[in-house]
């Protein structure tokens, strides 16, 4: 079958080696599916920090933000903490 792969529930099961499973699928076109509603998840680029997430269309349940490698994933903040430069003080 060529179902798509589930995406973790919990953000601690969210580690480099699950997150490099669900891009090595997302690249091969296949589908990234969220535990907790069902729905697929998309792609969001951090254009100026050339980072990704992969989050979910429904309910808003995210991967950390990643750098994509060559191979795999490098894990570069969790998904409740934006990375550095989204935030804007005052
Ligand atoms: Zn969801």
């Amino acid at each position: 079958m060529a179902n798509g792969v589930r995406a973790a529930d919990s953000s601690e099961a969210m580690n480099e080696e699950h997150v490099t499973a669900l891009w090595s699928a997302f690249k091969e076109g296949k589908p990234v599916i969220c535990s907790r509603d069902d729905n697929q998840m998309a792609v969001a680029v951090d254009g100026a920090m050339g980072l990704y997430r992969l989050i979910c269309v429904g309910c808003g349940h995210s991967t950390p933000w990643f750098e994509a490698k060559m191979r795999g994933v490098r894990i570069r903040g969790m998904s409740s903490r934006p990375p550095p430069g989204s935030i804007r003080g005052g």
